[in-house]
């Protein structure tokens, strides 16, 4: 039996995408073998790697001087990687703090280089997006990155930074003119919101993002780079892990994770059955709607999210009685709701809502915590 399962990531993926993969994985294309078991380089799979790669393309309207990659390594790899390909040594770094994934980042790339912090969400105990009057960011930056939904918080930016006006702002206080804030590349860490829907690529230098939310089983890494931030690498950069090195093989420098790169191609092919991101946007929208509503409607639950930062897909809430988390989450999981305990590091509880969680799932839940609040309220 299915459950709704609201867990953060690894997360849940489209039931008809699973019985495709469960009806093809003895003998995929009518070749008695799985698709796990040919040669990254037969012909048959590197059909396949370039079918989900325009799919993709499709779906996000990628323009054609961006590159996708597939990577192994997951985003925790890309903090490291994204200095090592962008920034000389020497070089200084921007980065907007707004939780704890890009903190993560920022942390790992402090490691390879100086870090400007452009913003801190500090001062609202990161509940917030930093305006982008107050931005800070160094005219000299090699790249600016961010993190635009924060999974764990349950933060999610409202709009993309412009960087161009914010580097001539900075550079004009620095009396340096403004002709390099255009080329300060916006550097996005979408692993918990791609495909949650659309977004202008164009507007990127880059982006990350790791598989297991909205694209397919953990083990891959997409990322979207803009063709000119290629060959930049540090010479002690891994080669699996150089942009242009990976780009020029496409992707299969060594053997990249098969079965997870087909998976992702057969959600790429369902989302564009389901009339693709802008109608995914709409269900995501609702779907958010419907729990913050809940949510704020009842004085037993709370979400402490600024409201024009809330995440559509991760929420994060408390119970007015914290004894009874147990119990929530034990009459949760007998009505079929599954992995809402918080993170770790927060307590409480979270619902991840990502694109394959159905409209039906986050009806359920709002009934359960409806029913849950009369019963203890
Ligand atoms: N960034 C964000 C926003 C995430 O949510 C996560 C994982 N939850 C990561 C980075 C780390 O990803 P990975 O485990 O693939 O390295």
């Amino acid at each position: 039996m299915r459950v709704f399962n609201f867990s953060a990531g690894p997360a849940v993926l489209p039931l008809e995408v699973l019985e495709q993969a469960r009806d093809e994985i003895t003998d995929w294309n009518g070749g008695g073998m799985s698709v796990m078991e040919i040669s990254h380089r037969s012909k048959a799979f590197v059909a396949v790697a370039q079918q989900a790669e325009s799919d993709l393309r499709e779906l996000l309207g990628i323009p054609a001087n961006y590159r996708v990659l597939f990577l192994q390594g997951g985003a925790t790899a890309q903090f490291s990687v994204i200095p090592l390909n962008l920034a000389a040594e020497g070089a200084t770094v921007s980065y907007v703090n707004t939780g704890a994934w890009s903190r993560k980042a920022l942390g790992e790339a402090k490691r390879y280089n100086k870090v400007s912090v452009a913003a801190d969400a500090a001062d609202t105990a990161y509940n917030s997006v930093p305006p982008l009057a107050g931005w800070q960011v160094d005219p000299a930056a090699a790249y600016l990155h961010y993190t635009p939904n924060e999974t764990i918080g349950g933060v999610e930016f409202p709009f993309v930074p412009d960087v161009a006006a914010l580097a001539a702002r900075g550079s004009a206080s620095a009396g340096a003119g403004s002709a390099r804030g255009s080329a300060i590349p916006l550097v996005a860490d979408m692993s918990s919101t791609i495909l949650s829907r659309p977004i202008d690529v164009g507007k990127f230098g880059l982006i990350y993002a790791g598989a297991q939310k909205n694209i397919g089983p953990s083990g891959i890494t997409v990322v979207i780079v803009r063709e000119d931030l290629l060959g930049r690498a540090r010479a002690a950069t891994p080669t699996v892990f150089d942009y242009k090195a990976m780009a020029d093989e496409g992707s299969m420098l060594n053997t990249p994770p098969t079965f997870g790169w087909y998976f992702a191609g057969l959600v790429f092919k369902w989302l564009k059955r389901q009339g693709g991101l802008a109608a995914m946007a709409e269900r995501n929208r609702a779907k958010a709607a419907m729990l913050y509503a809940a949510i704020d409607s009842s004085a037993f639950y709370r979400n402490p999210v600024a409201k024009d930062a809330r995440s559509w897909m991760n929420v994060p809430f408390t119970l007015a009685r914290p004894e009874l988390d147990q119990e929530f989450l034990a009459g949760a999981n007998a009505a079929g709701l599954t992995n809402l305990e918080g993170h770790r590091s927060v307590g409480g509880m979270r619902a991840s809502l990502y694109n394959a969680m159905p409209t039906e799932g986050v009806a359920t839940l709002v009934q359960f915590m409806q029913e849950f609040a009369r019963k203890h309220g």
